[in-house]
């Protein structure tokens, strides 16, 4: 079959959307322990001053799988790494910093303006972000997006993507 103009369209669309994100990962978890697990192996495999967005719905376990990245950066203990719900930016760790950013409560781009994200940017440090999607669309790439699901009970998908300029 010949595809159309839309069709066309649509396959520039998707080579577009393949060439961009790149699927690193997809694992399912059945405990918190082994998404933290999951979370310490890919702290050893991220890039210096890696950008990471995490997506996925309440209780889907992103803070659980940024103490596991956060204590294989050797930052802190995974007991130290909380939720940063209500001041949106914890920073953790000397040597190897990490912030964990949380825009749960952000719901305008406008309110993203005060938060001092750029600054956390510019640091020699890994950014790790709840609601990255949040942070709009481009995002500031190349960065990894890392996307949770709920499956059933304790079971919990993780989807790793590199994103590419
Ligand atoms: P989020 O930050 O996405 O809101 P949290 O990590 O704070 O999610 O919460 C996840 C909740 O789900 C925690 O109470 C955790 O104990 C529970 N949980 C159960 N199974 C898993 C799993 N396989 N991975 C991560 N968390 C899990
Ligand atoms: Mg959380």
């Amino acid at each position: 079959m010949t595809p159309g103009p839309s069709g066309s369209n649509a396959a520039s669309h998707v080579a577009e959307t393949l060439s961009r994100a790149q699927i690193l990962l997809d694992v399912v978890t059945y405990s918190p322990e082994e998404t933290m697990a999951v979370g310490r192996e890919l702290a050893a495999h991220l890039p210096p001053r890696s950008l990471v967005l995490l997506e996925g719905e309440l209780g889907s376990g992103k803070t659980t799988l940024i103490k596991g990245i956060v204590a294989g950066l050797g930052a802190v203990r995974e007991e130290e790494v909380t939720s940063p719900s209500f001041t949106l930016v914890h920073e953790y760790g000397r040597e190897n910093k990490v912030y964990h950013v949380d825009l749960y409560r952000i719901e305008e781009p406008r309110e993203l303006a005060t938060l001092g994200l750029e600054d956390v940017l510019g640091q020699q440090a890994t950014v790790l972000v709840e609601w990255g999607e949040k942070l709009g669309d481009p995002a500031p790439t190349p960065c990894i997006r890392i996307r949770l699901e709920y499956v059933a009970g304790e079971d919990r998908r993780i989807i790793v993507e590199r994103l590419e300029a």
